[in-house]
């Protein structure tokens, strides 16, 4: 099963993500957590990373590009995947298509995470993620047991760089400029399907697993 998932920044794509790999056994590929395990390393690509994504703007494709491509050549993609923040540019989405169809495959769903920007705002101010495993919780909607310790891992909680107001705006222009074109392409591609994702946690997700059976 290959899977992306579509979705204004904060619109639940991550949490639902995990979700589903773990429902139907295949791997969560965040390109995100990917920059920032670079980023906390401190690599040549993190540095790079990081220059952007501090802002709110889109790492260039092509280092994004050389990441993914890479990661899929990994054994546990054998069975299908389900992305996290890739593709986010469409030519991002048209060099997935051709290494798909060069390869004889092609993704199953496109599911676009719907949420209207006037929530998302409260989603990242109160979202806490985990240094240690890319764990996410919010402090209202999706607290932890213990205040600041994440449930998977015992790892410290922290509010991400970017998550701060003023660049969380600037993502979500980021997000109508260059990414919500990818709902009409794969529109296009006979595959998207639209969640509501203003409904709580497990009602998303039960409505994911509607489509994805
Ligand atoms: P994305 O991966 O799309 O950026 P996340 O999955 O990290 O978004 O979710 C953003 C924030 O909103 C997190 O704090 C998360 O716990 C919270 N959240 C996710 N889904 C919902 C939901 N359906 N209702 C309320 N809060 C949610
Ligand atoms: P996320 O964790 O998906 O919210 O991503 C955090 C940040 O990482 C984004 O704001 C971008 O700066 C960068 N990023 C993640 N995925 C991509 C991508 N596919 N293309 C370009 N930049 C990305």
């Amino acid at each position: 099963m290959k899977i992306v998932m579509l979705g204004a920044p904060g619109a639940g794509k991550g949490t639902q993500a995990k979700k589903i790999a773990e429902k139907y056994g295949v791997p969560h590929i965040s390109t995100g957590d990917i920059f920032r395990a670079n980023i906390k390393n401190n690599t040549e690509l993190g540095k790079k990373a990081k220059e952007f994504m501090d802002q709110g703007l889109l790492v260039p494709d092509e280092l994004t590009l050389d990441l993914i491509m890479d990661r899929f050549k990994q054994d546990d993609c054998k069975n299908g995947y389900v992305l996290d923040g890739f593709p986010r540019t469409i030519p991002q989405a048209e060099a997935l298509t051709k290494a798909l169809t060069e390869a004889g495959e092609k993704l199953d769903y496109a599911i676009n995470v719907e949420v209207p920007d006037e929530n998302i705002v409260t989603r990242m101010s109160g979202r806490r993620a985990c240094i240690a495993c890319g764990g996410t919780y919010h402090i209202v909607f999706n607290p932890t047991k213990q205040e600041g310790v994440c449930d998977a891992c015992g790892g410290g909680l922290v509010l991400r760089d970017d998550d701060k107001p003023e660049t969380v705006a600037k993502r979500l222009t980021v997000y109508h400029d260059q990414t919500s074109p990818l709902i009409a392409y794969y529109k296009g591609q006979g595959i998207l399907k639209d969640v509501d994702g203003t409904k709580d946690v497990a009602e998303v997700f039960n409505d994911i697993v509607g489509i994805l059976g």
